[in-house]
C-alpha cells in the first residue's frame, strides 16, 4: 500500500515542478543566467522557443540593451514609470525605426520592440519583397501606451489592457518603396495583393505576439492590428 501512494505522491510533485516552471519561462521570471535557453539575438531568423526567449527579455534591461541592435532596430532605454491608476510601463524603449522602416514609438516595453523587430525583418519585410516586389518603408502605428481597460469585449471592459503597460502596439497600416500605401481598414478582406500580403503577414506575426488581432476578432479591430505580449493567447 505504501509504495503505490509514495509513487503518486511523487508523480504529482514532479507534475506541480513542471507546471510552475513553464509558468516561471512564461511570465519571464527566470533570469536569463538561470535559463536553458540562449539569449535571443535579432540575427537569428528562426529561433527556437522564440516566446519564452522574447519574455526573457522582460525584466532585464542589461540583456534587452544587448539585443535591441541596429541596423535590426535603432531603440533607446527609457526610465521606467508608474501611475496610481495601475498603468506604466518597465524596462521600455523608444523606437524610431526597424527593419530599414520607420516605426516611431515614444514608449514600448524591450519585449514588445524585439517581437516587433523579428516580425518586421523577417516576415514583413521578405513577405513584401516576394508578394508585393518592394519593401516597407513605413509602418504607420496607432498607438501604444494608454492608460485605459480593454474596449471592444464587454466581459474585460474592467480589465487592463495591455496598452495601460506599454505592452501593445496597434498598426493601421503600411507605406511602400514604390509609393504605395496599405491600410488595413481599406485593403483587409479584398481580393487583391496588398489584402493576400496583409493576411499573410498577420498569420506570421502569431509566433512573436502572443496576442494578435487583426479585423477578423471584432468591430473594434476593423482598421488595425493589435498585438501584445500579455498574459493571453489568441491569434485571429
Ligand atoms: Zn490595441
Amino acid at each position: 500500500m505504501q509504495r503505490p501512494r509514495r509513487f503518486v505522491l511523487k508523480s504529482i510533485l514532479a507534475l506541480l515542478f513542471a507546471i510552475l516552471s513553464a509558468a516561471a519561462f512564461w511570465f519571464g521570471l527566470v533570469p536569463q543566467r538561470l535559463s536553458p535557453f540562449a539569449p535571443l539575438s535579432l540575427d537569428e531568423p528562426s529561433a527556437w522557443f522564440v516566446d519564452l526567449r522574447l519574455a526573457a527579455l522582460r525584466r532585464d534591461k542589461p540583456l534587452c540593451n544587448a539585443v535591441l541592435k541596429a541596423p535590426h532596430i535603432v531603440a533607446h532605454g527609457i526610465d521606467d514609470f508608474t501611475t496610481d491608476k495601475g498603468c506604466g510601463w518597465s524596462n521600455g524603449v523608444r523606437v524610431s525605426q526597424i527593419a530599414g522602416a520607420d516605426l516611431p514609438i515614444g514608449q514600448i516595453t524591450c519585449e514588445m520592440a524585439a517581437a516587433l523587430a523579428l516580425w518586421l525583418e523577417y516576415e514583413v519585410q521578405p513577405l513584401a519583397a516576394s508578394m508585393l516586389g518592394t519593401t516597407v518603408t513605413r509602418v504607420r502605428q496607432m498607438g501604444s501606451y494608454a492608460c485605459r481597460n480593454i474596449i471592444g469585449n464587454r466581459s474585460f471592459r474592467n480589465v487592463r489592457s495591455q496598452h495601460a503597460g506599454a505592452n501593445a502596439l496597434d498598426i493601421g497600416g503600411f507605406s511602400l518603396a514604390d509609393g504605395r500605401t496599405i491600410s488595413i481598414v481599406r485593403d483587409w478582406g479584398r481580393a487583391r495583393a496588398e489584402s493576400r500580403f496583409l493576411e499573410a503577414i498577420h498569420q506570421r506575426s502569431c509566433r512573436y505576439f502572443r496576442v494578435s488581432l487583426s479585423p477578423n476578432f471584432n468591430a473594434a479591430h476593423r482598421d488595425h492590428f493589435h498585438f501584445d505580449r500579455g498574459p493571453l493567447w489568441r491569434c485571429r
